[in-house]
């Protein structure tokens, strides 16, 4: 069996532990070079030659930065590792000309790394990173496959290729100048037009990129891939900050690549677009952080089950122990829990925007979803609740206590996770802290990160928390699953049903993912209006008839899946759109 050990670098402080793993490591005391110090970080190098995998140092490490972790028997011949101790790749997805191919996996598997590969921004160097692999040795590696001439024509030059890169909010550090600008330098294609009206970039073209919002960064660089002629289109994320009618308007204009003949590649954690964007899917596994693993192309709608089920047949690999369930409630479930609160109506006018929330009754034990287009007011809405802002009129329960997570994270905290737990977390050390906030949000390896240091997503994870961690009456959470991957947004949701129902008390969540929404909801409301200009909200009211309100707003329908019961995307003017147009049944279905 072959096994690697991973040493997180951001994690190991040998300063203050005095290289612990080395004092322990019973090869360094047989006078054996199983770990060494690294001449230039100072930070230990592990011999994977000579490590028995005896597990003492993972032990004693103060810090948890080391990992050994047994390869699966059928892994062999990586694509790329970063270095020595560090995250290894196995295989590469499939391309398929006029297809879309999903990828889905956990953050941390490879997936951007892959992306990095086929754009020729990263040449895999095939596990040996001690020197660089020669083009013709990668060529060499892929004899007899697809990839083979794939890489002979990147490597020449002949390729071209669009990269739409996952972090958009860094592109007004690149780009500089008006929207219309840009988009006209890149129109190879000739669709700006199209474009423009499908991405509903019309009244922001003569912005400039760097007063752009991020929901509004994502479209213009998503219009800017598609509008360039290429041969491939690799897509990192491109739903993040957008709302479900954006969502399905990025499905569309991607989707119409492949439909004239390109081949596209697209990593995406909202289920809902992953399957109407897809043809196929690429599910990865392994060890985030450590290795990722590409399976096999599966048909999207197995591709997609199969993830959910969590069992990987023809690989014989179980990533999660139990599949998702999907309840199908009936349809006019009302809440028979007590009242815990109600609002009157709320009003709020700003300068050219104005916001009216229809009065609401909150009940014990109930999670409220709210969702509507980006610029309508539920932020705003969220900040009244949470008494951040005040209404220009109407009242709510000054007595109700509300613990709320923003949509915009950010922290002035000078410290680590710990030290930031330790101070704000009443429970802090306690079991059922381990088990309610520790646990779920897997806070345990983040614990002697700086705050400051905290990708997004860890951000996210460390505020839901916080925020869980609180005691209240009311659990506020606005867009808890930005940043978040498939299996940390379950585990969010089953987070905070545990805590509601532990507490007996209620969470309003605000959120785009339709899957996660589904998934969670027992109740929600609807907001809508014109963006930017005004916006209402209904009131709470039962899942389907807020589906319904929202998606004939939006225009789109969606079907249930006969295996896993997750909803579908129906595809426009398909036979099950039109039927369930007419009858006004946009969400639920007998099925
Ligand atoms: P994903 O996109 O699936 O979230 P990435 O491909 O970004 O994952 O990263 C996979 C792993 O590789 C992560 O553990 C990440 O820390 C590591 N990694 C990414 N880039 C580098 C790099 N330049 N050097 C070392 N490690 C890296
Ligand atoms: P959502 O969360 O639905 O995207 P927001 O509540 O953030 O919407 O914003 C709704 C509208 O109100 C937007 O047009 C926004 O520009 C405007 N807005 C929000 N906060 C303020 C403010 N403090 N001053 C002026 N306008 C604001
Ligand atoms: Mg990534
Ligand atoms: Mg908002």
């Amino acid at each position: 069996m072959s096994r690697i050990s991973i040493l997180d670098r951001d994690r190991c402080q040998p300063k203050k532990c005095n290289y612990v793993c080395i004092e322990y490591c019973p090869g360094v005391r047989m006078e054996e070079d199983t770990i060494t110090i690294d001449p230039k970080t100072k930070k230990p190098l592990m011999s994977e030659e000579l490590c028995s995998g005896c597990g003492i140092c993972t032990n004693r490490c103060p810090f948890q930065a080391v990992s050994i972790i047994n390869l699966p028997e059928a892994l062999e011949d990586p694509i790329h590792r970063y270095g020595q101790n560090m995250f290894e790749l196995f295989g590469l997805p499939t391309i398929r000309e006029e297809s879309v191919v999903g990828m889905l996996g956990p953050n941390g598997i490879g997936k951007s790394t892959i992306i990095r590969i086929l754009s020729g921004e990263l040449k895999p160097n095939l596990g040996l990173y001690e020197r660089e692999s020669s083009w013709d040795d990668i060529i060499n590696y892929f004899k007899g496959s697809q990839m083979q001439n794939y890489f002979k024509k990147l490597s020449d030059g002949e390729l071209s290729v669009v990269h739409k890169p996952q972090m958009v909010d860094l592109l007004p550090k690149f780009i500089k100048g008006s929207v219309q600008d840009l988009l006209e330098g890149v129109n190879q294609r000739d669709a700006l037009d199209d474009v423009k009206n499908v991405l509903e970039l019309g009244s922001i073209l003569d912005r400039d990129i760097k007063n752009l919002s991020g929901g509004e960064l994502q479209r213009v660089a998503i219009a800017a891939a598609v509008l360039r002629e290429a041969d491939f289109y690799y897509f990192d994320e491109p739903t993040s900050w957008l709302d479900v009618r954006q969502r399905l308007n990025a499905v569309k204009v991607i989707r119409d690549l492949a439909e004239s003949g390109k081949s596209v590649l697209v990593i995406e954690h909202d289920l809902a677009a992953l399957d109407a964007i897809s043809d196929y899917v690429h599910i990865l596994y392994g060890e985030p952080g450590g290795y990722g693993v590409v399976s096999q192309l599966r048909g999207v709608r197995v591709g997609i089950n199969t993830y959910i089920n969590g069992f990987l047949r023809e690989e014989n690999v179980r990533f999660r122990k139990q599949p998702i369930i999907f309840e199908v409630r009936p349809p006019a479930a009302e809440v028979d829990t007590e009242e815990l609160t109600e609002y009157t109506s709320l009003k709020k006018k700003f300068k050219d925007f104005s916001l009216d929330i229809k009065s609401g009754i909150v009940h014990h034990d109930e999670i409220i979803t709210a969702f509507g287009p980006n610029g309508i007011g539920k932020t705003t809405f969220a900040k009244m609740l949470a008494g951040v802002a005040k209404p220009d009129s109407g009242k709510i329960n000054k007595k109700v206590k509300v613990a709320y997570k923003p949509q915009y994270l950010t922290s002035d905290f000078s410290g680590s996770v710990q030290d930031l737990l330790i101070t704000t977390a009443p429970n802090f050390g306690t079991n059922i802290f381990k088990t309610e906030i520790i646990r779920p949000f897997s806070l345990e390896e983040l614990m002697d990160k700086e705050v400051q240091d905290l990708s997004g997503g860890e951000l996210q994870r460390l505020s839901i928390a916080l925020t869980l961690s609180q005691e209240a009456d009311i659990y506020l959470f606005d867009e808890p699953t930005a940043f978040l991957d498939v299996e940390q947004r379950l585990k969010t949701a089953r987070a905070v049903k545990r805590v509601v129902e532990g507490r007996n008390s209620a969470s309003i969540i605000v959120d785009h993912d339709i899957v996660f929404i589904d998934y969670i909801s027992d109740r929600a409301m609807v907001f809508y209006g014109e963006p930017g200009v005004e916006g209402h909200a209904s009131a709470p009211k039962n899942l389907r008839s807020a589906m319904n309100q929202f998606l004939e707003d939006v225009g789109i329908t969606f079907r249930r899946d006969k295996e896993t019961k997750r909803p579908r995307v129906n595809k426009q003017g398909s036979y099950l759109d039109r039927e369930q147009k007419e009858k006004g049944e946009y969400y639920y279905l007998d099925i």
